[in-house]
Parts: C-alpha cells; structure tokens; sequence
C-alpha cells in the first residue's frame, strides 16, 4: 500500500521503505504514562492516558519532543494487538483519557487497535492529539473512533515546521474535526467527553500571525470549542534568531485579551512558569513493553 495518511502524499510502501515522517506501518512508541499537564478538562484525577508514538509527519525546529519525533528508529515498534492491551492497561491504571499524542501516521493501526480494545472493554474517551497537519481523507476514517479532537494551529509552519500550506491545510482539517465530534459535553465532574480543544502556541516575534489565528478561532467557532493559549515555548538548540528567546509577557498577553475581546471564554491560559524544559516528559519506553524501560 502507497502512504497518503498525511498531506506529504510520500507515496511510498512503508513496509520496504520510509517517507517524512521515518515510520514503518507498525506502531513506535516512546512513552506511555498518566500526565498531568494536558489541559484540566483531560486530567481527571490521575492523569490523561498519554501514549507518545515516535516519528512525525512535520518537522518543527523548535520541537520540544524532537528527540522522538526527528530521530528515527526511538521507541519500541508494538503490534496492533499490544496497542489495544496498552488502551486498556492505561484504562486499568485510571487515566482520564486515551491520550494519542502525534498519532497521523499510525492512523489505520490505531484504528483496528481501539476496535479490539473497545470489544474487550474499553470505554474512555479517546483524544486525537495532532499537529493539525491532517488529510481530510484520513479524519474521515476517524468518524466513530475518536470522541475528542486536540489539534495545534501553529504559526510559522512555513518556516519552522517544514510545512507547506500549513494554515489553509491545517484550517481545513479544523473544520472537518469539528464536524466529526461537535459540540463541548463535559461529565459532572468537568471533564471533557467530546468535542475539541485547539492549542496555540505563540511563539516569539510572532505575536500578529498569533492574534490572526484567534480571530479565525472566533469566527468559526465562538465558544463552540475550547482555545488552548500556550506560552510554555523554550528556545532549543539551534532554532532560528527570531525565536531563539523565551515569549515576553506583553506577546502572551495581547493574544489572550485580543481572544476577549472577542468574546471567546472558554480559554485556557498557561502560567509564566510553563516555559520550562523541566515540563517535559522522559522518553524511556516505560510501559510500551509490560514493566519495559529502554
Ligand atoms: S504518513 Fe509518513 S509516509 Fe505517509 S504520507 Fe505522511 S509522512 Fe509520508
């Protein structure tokens, strides 16, 4: 089979060969934990289920995951039947959510793998948590599977993310995401059930393209979703002069109050501190294997 899953179109038969995102068709996963730093709609009282899966269709400059999303062959290949026994281990441990985190690229495995999880008992809500970088195709067959859609608009994808078309591309996928899942239900205690969440991260010198974005979130969906404002961005090594510096106050600010005065208030801010190296996670394999660390 020829890989589409993402807008590269590679073309390529990933069982012989590997395209941009460096994946075979069988699952890779670095991580597989409780994490408490998802939004707090996701983390219920232990934690999102996050399952972090190796590779990426996108290739960010200033990827604070860069260690397995840019170096191919980092994490444990898994078969389909140990990812559906990983859904529920994550369910057994009390997670929140099943968390996918850059999951684009293992679409179809992650597909069969919920439906054998689900058949044995699975029942959490599962979170698609992509770049946003997605084919409309490839959502389509996420109808029925996933119940909250967790999608970056980035800015500056042109630049940093190698991603051509990236706003028109990712906007699209947005709007499709939306129509698959709706609107906002949340259970009694607050959490999140279905619906979307979109993050922003604003980045340095970047602040008008930032505001732009939440004036296109305001006109498509108001309140209807939930607006992630991110400011947790570290500068890593090597990034470009015009990011190579933490976000100011004034830059994180004006987003959010331009995103009031629209009148959008289902809004998550993050705190100063969030710009920390010391938020991300640990990439050591534990639990893709049973009791496995790299
Ligand atoms: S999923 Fe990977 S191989 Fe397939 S089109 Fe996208 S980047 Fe290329």
């Amino acid at each position: 089979m020829k890989c589409e899953i993402c807008p590269r179109r590679c073309g390529v038969d990933r069982k012989i060969e590997r395209g941009f995102c460096g994946e075979s068709w069988n699952p890779r996963i670095a991580l597989v934990s409780l994490h408490r730093w998802e939004e707090p709609c996701l983390i219920g009282e232990n934690g999102a289920g996050t399952i972090f899966f190796s590779g990426c269709s996108l290739r960010c400059c200033y990827c604070q995951n860069r260690e397995i999303s840019q170096h191919y062959g980092f994490g444990i290949e898994v078969s389909i039947d140990r990812l559906a026994e990983i859904f529920l281990e994550q369910q057994n441990r009390g997670a929140s959510n099943l968390d996918l985190v850059t999951p684009t690229h293992f679409v179809p495995a992650i597909i069969d793998a919920i439906e054998i999880a689900r058949r044995h008992g699975l029942n959490l809500p599962i979170v698609y948590n992509s770049h946003g970088y997605e084919n409309l195709e490839t959502l389509e067959m996420l109808r029925g599977s996933i119940d909250i859609f967790l999608p970056d608009l980035k800015s500056g994808a042109e630049e940093f993310s190698n991603a051509p078309n990236y706003f028109e591309v990712a906007t699209q996928a947005i709007l499709k995401m939306f129509e698959i899942v709706g609107d906002l239900q949340f259970d009694s205690l607050g959490n999140l059930k279905r619906g979307m969440i979109i993050r922003h991260l604003i980045l340095p010198n970047h602040r008008k393209e930032s505001l732009k974005i939440v004036e296109w979130i305001a006109e498509n969906f108001k309140d209807r979703v939930i607006l992630s404002l991110m400011r947790q961005y570290t500068p890593m090594p090597d990034v470009p002069k015009s990011i190579d510096r933490k976000l100011t106050s004034f830059e994180y600010d004006s987003v959010v109050n331009r995103a009031l005065d629209l009148g959008l208030e289902k809004i998550f801010v993050q705190e100063l501190e969030s710009s920390s190296k010391i938020f991300i996670p640990t990439f050591n394999g534990e639990n893709v294997i049973r009791d496995s660390k790299f």
